[in-house]
């Protein structure tokens, strides 16, 4: 159990939600906080419940019309048990590298790849909402180009060629970076910045037909808010955002990779993460016209990755319900089932 709450393993996990039931109680809970409330009467109270068969079905006590606690969700109208749902979803939301169908269908033991290929579809589908936010603002922002391998289509096989992909990352700094900092002091000679005192903040990836301003510019404009610090290499391509409102640090010595590397430390780390993501998970082999959907789902797991919570709710297609109780009150048994 990690510090934040949420499991951090599939045996925790499996303590939290150990059957169909603890699921379907969650559901409930997520839905009604407090008690039922009939979506046709407006009834509250108890409902009837159906121990003998699916669980995911109350019956209002008024109106006798039958509610289900998956309508609404990713899990709607499926015939796959809510066990193997939740898991899916804990495994998707939190395993930074992503996973193929024939992994997911052996993780959750399922016999037909098609159930673990429309679970995965489903689950997926909650995590390529575009984010439409400006990053930045008050934390500095790191831009910069790489290039990703893709295949084109129509391509033969073996026959690659590259993408480029722009990025924009927050740099933000620990909350306790100047306690650490005079911590460690006397152990780093010349007051040398030590790493961990920033740390990756939001992320946003786009796929961009060349290097040329236009492309470039557009992408910072549309994911950058206005007056942020934006930090990029000596690229022409960025010139123009100074007339733009954005504060741009150039790094003027360019051409050395080490300099570009430590005046953008954190962009380069996002696109070597990013490549051995493309590379390990989808063997490299991602459809050119599918990079964006793929980047989509990277930054948004990114994004997320001190929140799997929000992760969780969201892939299930439970983010639009009220305040869901957290992980640490279900497993240390503060959270009250519904009785
Ligand atoms: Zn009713």
């Amino acid at each position: 159990m990690d510090p934040r709450g949420f499991p951090t393993s599939l045996p925790e996990f499996q303590k939290v939600f150990p059957n169909d039931d603890a699921c379907a109680k969650y559901l409930e809970r997520m839905r009604w906080p407090e008690t039922f409330k009939c979506p046709q009467c407006g009834v509250t109270g108890e409902p009837y419940r159906f121990p003998s068969r699916s669980s995911v079905v109350l019956r209002c006590r008024g109106c006798k019309t039958n509610t289900s606690l998956t309508a609404g969700t990713v899990m709607q109208s499926s015939h796959t048990r809510l066990s193997i749902w939740f898991w899916g979803a804990y495994l998707a939301a939190t395993q930074t590298p992503g996973q193929s169908a024939l992994q997911f269908q052996r993780q959750l033991g399922l016999s037909r790849y098609e159930t673990a290929f429309q679970i995965l579809h489903k689950l997926r589908a909650g995590m390529i909402r575009p984010e439409r936010d400006g990053i930045g603002g008050q934390y500095p922002v790191e831009v910069d180009e790489c290039h990703v391998g893709g295949r084109s289509r129509g391509v033969g096989r073996g026959v690659h060629d590259m993408a480029t992909v722009v990025g924009a990352v927050e740099v933000r700094q620990r909350k306790d970076a100047e306690h650490r900092a005079a911590q460690y002091k006397g152990g780093y000679a010349g007051g040398i910045p030590l790493k961990k005192l920033v740390y990756a903040g939001r992320l946003r990836l786009r796929v961009v037909p060349s290097r040329q301003p236009g492309p470039l510019i557009k992408f910072v404009t549309e994911s950058v808010s206005k007056g942020s610090t934006v930090r990029t290499d000596g690229w022409h391509g960025y010139n123009e955002l100074r007339g733009l409102g954005y504060d741009n640090d150039v790094l003027v010595l360019g051409g050395d990779p080490e300099k570009a590397d430590a005046h953008l430390p954190m962009i380069h780390l996002v696109f070597s993460n990013l490549k051995t993501w493309i590379l390990g998970t989808h063997h490299g082999a991602i459809a050119q016209h599918h990079l964006q959907a793929y980047l989509n789902e990277y930054v948004y797991r990114f994004n997320r990755r001190f929140y799997p919570m929000t992760a969780f709710n969201s892939v299930l297609g439970l983010a639009a319900h009220s305040t869901p109780p957290t992980y640490e009150s279900l497993y240390s048994g503060d959270w009250k089932h519904p009785i």
